[in-house]
This record gives C-alpha cells, structure tokens and sequence, in this order.
C-alpha cells in the first residue's frame, strides 16, 4: 500500500476545491452571479446549495423569531456571496455556526460569522486542525434554537471528529460526508463499522419522515430513510467484496476490474462521473478495513506515546484514545497511525506514502520520532519533516 501515490477521498476533496474554484472552471464562472440555490425543506429550515461541476455542496440554514443557526461556514474565498445568499432567506443576524468536521467547506467561515456576534460550536478534535474556534464538545451537545431543539453528536463515520446535526422538531438530519446518496463518502479511520454505526445513529434518531441532507450531492440534495438504507447496503456488500478479493491476494488494480463491484457502483448517480476514482476508494476501504497493523503490545504501545517536541512552538503528541494511537498537534493536525513495523507508522486512511518513524535508544526505549512526508504532501505546512526528541511520556 506503501507504494502507491493516492489520496483519501477527504484529500481529493480539498484538491476538488483547488481546482474547481481556484482555477476557475467555465461552469463556475457560468453560475458567477448566483453561485447558491435555496430550498426550503421545512417550515424553518433552509438548504443552501452550491452549484458546481460536479453537483451540490450543501449546507443549512436553521431560521428562529429573532436569529439564524448555521450548519458549516463556507469558504473563505467565497463568503460574502454566501453572506447574501442567506441575506435573501432573512435579515436576522447569525447567531451560531456549528461545524460538521474540518473539511475546508465546513468551516472557513467561522471567523467571518464569529466576527460578526455569532458563537461557533465544533468537535472537540477540530483543535487539531487550522480552522477558527470557540466552543469544543466531545460527545454531543443539545441547543434550543426558537422553536428547534437541535443536537450535535459525534459520528465514527468519515473522520475523527465529525458530528451530524439532528433538527428534532423539523425531523431533518444534516450528515456532511458522512453520507452521500450519489457516490461513495469515505468512511473514515473506523472503516465500515464507524460509517454504519454512523448511519445507524442518525437512522435511530429519525424515522421513515425524516429528511437527510449529505454535504455533497448530485441532483437530490436531501434523502429519506429508504434511500439511506439502500447507500447502507450498496456499500457493505462494495466493502465485503474488496476484502474477499483483497484477502484472495488481488492487487489493487485486479481488485478495480472486479465486474460485481462496478455493479454495485453503478447504483450511484455520479458513477460516469467518478469511476475513474474507483481506485482512490478501493485503497482507502483495504487501508481502514482489511490491513493487518504490525502486532505490538498495548505495554510496547504505550511506549511510544508522550510528547515529541521540535522547539518552544511545536511538539507532537502521541496518545492511546479510546484503543487507537493518534499523533497530533493543536491548530495543524491529528491522525489516527497504524504500525507498519516497529519503526514506521502510517497515517491511517491517508493513502499516501507520509509516515512517522520512530527511533529508539540504546537500552530500547523511543528516543525521537521522523515525520516523513511525500516531496509533494499538503501536510508539510503542518507537520515540517523534522526529528522530533521525546521529552515526555
Ligand atoms: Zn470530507
């Protein structure tokens, strides 16, 4: 897996907005006056789409007497358009942002919104990351908005901090990536089990009424419960099927020929579209499900955690959280690490080749740990390829 130059989904998302809106696609210049859509799916609740090549980002808009509630922030770039887009749902002020996860789409508005009065509200996690916070939960967090009781709750599904956002009286579930009715949303660190756990959550919180808007969509910005058990079947039986192959010793190449998983992709809206990037999601599902992490002790384990520290602004931190060893480092980044070997551990779902080594002492204790990233990695800003010593356990 080591060998292969790939990019979560996640990733390939970040790199979808470089190129969709830096460069500046014709179908976006085309939209230039009206980038966003709005639907209103009930009586208080508001969808606001961003119209691109590939389909809808969605985001939402929970609307009370004397205020507005967000559901993600948009990008940076594009904030005052989105700014009067909501102007045209109501003049009320923002009164709070809740964040879905750190994708960029989720949250480069939380400064632009906090700067105006709102509050913002986000996975405790999202400390990990660069973007713009204020209040962190760990677990679930429950707000009455006007009318509306909404609850925020962690998901295993998608990342490692990712919540959805369940609007009780409205009976509408807001799941960015961690649902997708039109093609494959990565499952995240916990493979299939955290992406159905996270599905079967937001299903139990609901009923057959209930509307469930993914963060990226194609035609149809919302589903309803049929339509997210059906997504829930097509990607067991997708997962199953990579690891008979994988475990039949396939390479990644024969595993993306496979005529039962093109049938099974066929059922998705973008698969014209996305099938080239069959393989993207091919290694990501073999790298959170089927890889065998090298066997080491919880005791040899915990003799890697403790703080790596560069100089007075910087030091990473390896933890043991809930049975998964993570590294991370506030305001940059976390992720969850599967040991290869003694020495090197992989960034887990990452399917690049960027890694941490690890370097011992004479009398075998971790002594200092390498990040070691691709020449190209969009982690070096965050995390410098630099040793790091242990000064602490
Ligand atoms: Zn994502």
């Amino acid at each position: 897996m080591q060998s292969l130059v790939q990019k979560s989904l996640h990733f390939i998302f970040t790199t979808l907005w470089i190129f969709v809106f830096l460069t500046a696609s014709s179908d976006v210049e085309a939209n230039e006056d009206k980038p966003f859509t709005i639907n209103k799916i009930r009586d208080h609740v508001y969808v606001i789409s961003h119209i691109g090549k590939n389909g809808h980002i969605n985001l939402g808009v929970v609307e009370a007497d004397d205020g507005l509630l967000l559901i993600n922030s948009w990008m940076e770039w594009g904030k005052e358009e989105y700014a009067a887009a909501i102007k045209t749902i109501s003049d009320k002020p923002v009164k709070y942002v809740i964040n879905s996860n750190d994708d960029p789409y989720n949250h480069q508005g939380n400064k632009f919104w906090a700067d105006q009065g709102a509050v913002i509200i986000s996975h405790e996690n999202f400390k990990y990351s660069p973007g713009y916070h204020q209040v962190l939960f760990k677990d679930k967090l429950s707000l009455t908005f006007g009318s509306e009781h909404i609850i925020a709750y962690k998901s295993s599904a998608h990342s490692l901090g990712h919540i959805n956002i369940f609007l009780e009286q409205a009976n509408v579930a807001f799941m960015a990536d961690s649902f997708r009715n039109d093609w494959f949303s990565p499952q995240g660190e916990k493979g299939l089990v955290g992406y159905l756990e996270g599905l079967d959550k937001a299903l139990s919180m609901g009923n057959e009424k209930t509307l469930f808007v993914p963060g990226n969509t194609g035609n149809k910005i919302t589903s309803n419960a049929t339509d997210v058990r059906k997504v829930r079947a097509i990607v067991s039986q997708f997962t199953e099927r990579v690891g008979q192959l994988y475990k039949q010793g396939l390479s990644v190449n024969e595993i993306v020929r496979d005529e039962q998983l093109a049938a099974l992709a066929q059922h998705f809206e973008k698969y014209s579209v996305y099938k080239n990037s069959l393989r993207g999601r091919v290694i990501s599902i073999i790298e959170t499900n089927f890889i065998k992490p090298f066997s080491l002790s919880p005791k040899e384990l915990i003799g890697y955690t403790g703080i790596y520290k560069l100089d007075d602004n910087s030091a990473i931190e390896v933890v043991i959280e809930e049975g998964a060893l993570l590294a991370r480092e506030e305001g940059k980044f976390l992720f969850e690490l599967t040991p290869h070997s003694r020495e090197k551990f992989d960034f887990k779902k990452e399917a690049r080749t960027d890694h941490l080594t690890f370097q011992f002492s004479t009398d075998g204790k971790v002594q200092s740990l390498q990040p070691v990233l691709q020449e190209n990695s969009w982690w070096l800003e965050y995390i410098p390829p630099v040793k790091r010593f242990k000064v602490r356990s």
